[in-house]
C-alpha cells in the first residue's frame, strides 16, 4: 500500500466533512451538558454517524450517553476516543465539544479508505470525563476488549505530545459521634467535629512530608448543626494526586491513617469512601512519535512537556494503563489561556479551534493508518507498554 497517498486520501475525507464537523462542534458548544447527561451531544454525533451509514451501538458499557462504532476487518484494532461533556457554570471550558467531533471525523474518514487494508478502527464516544471517570466504567463494561492501541487528543493552549496528567482519587470521610447539650451535658457527647479536625491537622502535617509533585487538598463539608450541640457528624471531601500510581497508593494509606487515628482518639466512628482511581497518563512513545510525525506533516510541531507543567487528571490515564495510548494536546489559542476558564470556553468555538479539531481528526486517522501499514508499530507500542507496566 502507498501509505503517503492513503494518508492524503484520509485527510481529504476529513476536509470533505469540514462543514458538518464544524456545525456539530458549534452546536455541542452552544448546548453544554454535564457528565452523564450529554444526551444532545451523543444524540447529535450518533445521528451524524448513522446519516453516513455507520452502525452505532448506543449505551455502550452500560452508560446511557456512550456509543461505539466499528469499521474495517482483520489486523490490529485501534480505538479512537472522543469526549463531549462540559463543566458546571462555564460550559465547554475544556473544549470537549471539539473532541467527540474530531473522533467522529477521523472514524468516518478512515471508514472510507480501509477497503483492502487489514486493520480495524473502533470509535468510542466517552461520557463523563469531567466527573465520574466514565472511561473506568467503559473499561469494566468491556468496551476496550481486543483494543491494541487507543488514541485521542485534547484541545489546549500549546502543542504538547506527552502532557503530565496526575493520578487522582477522591476520599469522602465522615466522623460519627453522639449529640449532647454542649453546656449542660457535654460529657454525654462524642464530638465528631473534634475527630474531623484532629484528622485534618494530622493530614496537614503529612502534607509537609509528601513529594513536591504530589497534592492533597480538600474542604470540610459538614462541621455540625449548632454551636450548642456537640456535633454528632462531621465530614470532609479530599483529593489526593500524584504523577506516580504507586506513590498515590502509598499516600492513600497515609491520609486514611490520619483519620483512623483521629477517630480512635476521639471515640468517633469513621466512615471512609474512596472514588475510583484516575490513573496517571502513560504516553506510549512509539504511538506518540507516529502522531507527532503526522501532526508535523499537517503543519504542527509537537513539543515535549515542560518540567513543571501539569494538566490536572483524566480517566484516559486508566486506558493508558490498560493498553498503549496517547493523549496529546493541540493548541486552539494564540497564546496561553488556562483550561477551565471562560476565556477557554470562548476559544473553543473560534475558527482556529475548528481548524485544529479537523487537523486532530486527520492526525488521529493517519496514526491509525500507520498502525495498519507498519506491522511493527503496534509491536513496538506493546513492548513499550509492557516495559512500563511489567
Ligand atoms: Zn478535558
Amino acid at each position: 500500500m502507498d501509505l503517503t497517498a492513503l494518508k492524503k486520501r484520509v485527510a481529504g475525507r476529513v476536509d470533505a466533512r469540514a462543514e458538518a464537523l464544524d456545525r456539530l462542534a458549534l452546536a455541542i458548544h452552544s448546548r453544554p451538558e454535564l457528565a452523564f447527561e450529554e444526551r444532545f451531544a451523543a444524540d447529535s454525533l450518533v445521528a451524524y454517524l448513522r446519516s453516513e451509514g455507520a452502525v452505532v451501538r448506543t449505551a455502550a458499557g452500560g452508560l446511557e450517553t456512550a456509543f461505539v462504532a466499528e469499521a474495517g476487518g482483520g489486523g490490529p484494532l485501534v480505538a479512537i476516543l472522543g469526549e463531549y461533556d462540559a463543566l458546571p457554570g462555564i460550559g465547554h471550558a475544556c473544549g470537549h465539544n471539539l473532541m467527540g467531533t474530531a473522533a467522529v471525523g477521523a472514524f468516518l474518514a478512515l471508514r472510507e479508505v480501509l477497503n483492502g487494508i487489514k486493520g480495524r478502527v473502533r470509535l468510542i464516544g466517552c461520557p463523563a470525563e469531567e466527573r465520574g471517570n466514565g472511561k473506568v466504567q467503559l473499561i469494566s463494561g468491556g468496551v476496550f476488549e481486543g483494543v491494541d492501541a487507543a488514541v485521542m487528543y485534547h484541545p489546549g493552549d500549546r502543542d504538547e505530545i506527552d502532557p503530565l496528567m496526575l493520578a487522582m482519587v477522591n476520599l469522602d470521610v465522615e466522623l460519627l459521634g453522639k449529640a449532647a447539650h454542649a453546656a449542660a451535658e457535654p460529657h454525654e457527647g462524642v464530638n465528631a467535629l473534634d475527630g474531623l479536625v484532629l484528622g485534618w491537622n494530622a493530614m496537614s502535617a503529612l502534607r509537609l512530608l509528601v513529594r513536591s509533585d504530589s497534592r492533597i487538598h480538600g474542604i470540610i463539608t459538614d462541621g455540625g448543626k449548632a454551636a450548642n450541640i456537640i456535633p454528632d457528624r462531621a465530614a470532609a471531601r479530599l483529593m489526593v494526586r500524584s504523577p506516580d500510581n504507586a506513590y498515590l497508593a502509598d499516600l492513600r494509606r497515609r491520609v486514611l491513617a490520619c483519620f483512623e487515628g483521629a477517630a480512635i482518639a476521639t471515640a468517633c466512628q469513621l466512615k471512609a469512601e474512596w472514588s475510583e482511581v484516575c490513573e496517571v497518563v502513560s504516553t506510549n512513545r512509539p504511538l506518540a512519535e507516529a502522531f507527532a510525525e503526522n501532526a508535523r506533516a499537517l503543519g504542527r510541531t509537537m513539543h515535549p512537556r515542560r518540567p513543571n507543567d501539569t494538566h490536572g487528571s483524566t480517566d484516559m490515564g486508566n486506558v493508558t494503563t490498560l493498553v498503549p495510548g496517547i493523549h496529546p494536546f493541540l493548541s486552539i489559542t494564540e497564546g496561553p489561556v488556562p483550561g477551565h476558564s471562560t476565556a477557554f470556553t470562548e476559544a473553543a468555538k473560534t475558527p482556529r479551534a475548528l481548524a485544529t479539531m479537523r487537523l486532530a481528526a486527520k492526525a488521529l486517522a493517519m496514526t491509525a493508518l500507520d498502525a495498519f501499514a507498519d506491522g511493527s508499530l503496534i509491536k513496538r507500542a506493546k513492548e513499550a507498554h509492557n516495559g512500563r507496566h511489567p
